[in-house]
């Protein structure tokens, strides 16, 4: 994000290639008191969130759904309130050693979290959650994810991702036109 339009030519660059057949973009999670030039400002990360939204309608290899990419902007503000940190488990290379509270290990910088799992999970929870995870023991989560403050915007965008989402399943998991 430090060269304007990188992002676009990235995809310029990798979308035509048949190898391709669909790219999702993360941006860099820190952890909390990092210094470093990886890092997003505010102003980097807005224009990534405005730059991505723009570009899937440009380039429908990216496949990152709208609601996903608004997720952001929103990104839950400790493990203990993040859907992908409390439904799964990462293991170390040696298999048995336990990399808590996420995959990201030690203490993460949640605000500034760029993993696009995360997203995907947190916007999904705002769409209808039991389509998703109908079964124990995701269907039990605490409530208070369940009760998550929901703004209009997000509300709208949590619709759109879920009819995308079924939009797929009809299509036999292929892209669907877009809107
Ligand atoms: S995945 Fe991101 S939001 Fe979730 S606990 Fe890790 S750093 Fe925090």
């Amino acid at each position: 994000m430090k060269r304007p339009g990188y992002l676009a030519a990235f995809l310029e660059f990798w979308t035509p290639r048949p190898e391709i057949k669909k790219v999702w973009f993360s941006l860099f999670t820190p952890q909390v008191g990092d210094q470093m030039p990886e890092i997003l400002s505010s102003e980097e990360r807005a224009r990534a969130i405005a730059d991505l939204s723009e570009l899937r309608k440009q380039y429908p290899k990216l496949d990152m759904p709208e609601a996903v990419i608004r997720q952001f902007s929103s990104t839950p503000q400790r493990p203990q309130d993040c859907v992908f940190a409390l439904t799964t488990q990462t293991l170390s290379a040696d298999l048995r050693t336990k990399i808590t509270p996420c995959q990201f290990g030690g203490n993460p910088d949640c605000a500034s979290c760029g993993c696009i799992a995360s997203m995907g999970l947190a916007s999904s929870l705002r769409t209808n959650w039991e389509d998703y995870f109908p079964s124990e023991p995701f269907s039990k989560l605490p409530s208070r994810l369940a009760s998550t403050e929901r703004s209009s915007e997000q509300s709208i965008n949590s619709q759109r991702h879920y009819r995308y989402c079924k939009k797929r399943e009809k299509c036999g998991n292929q892209e669907p036109r877009r809107n």
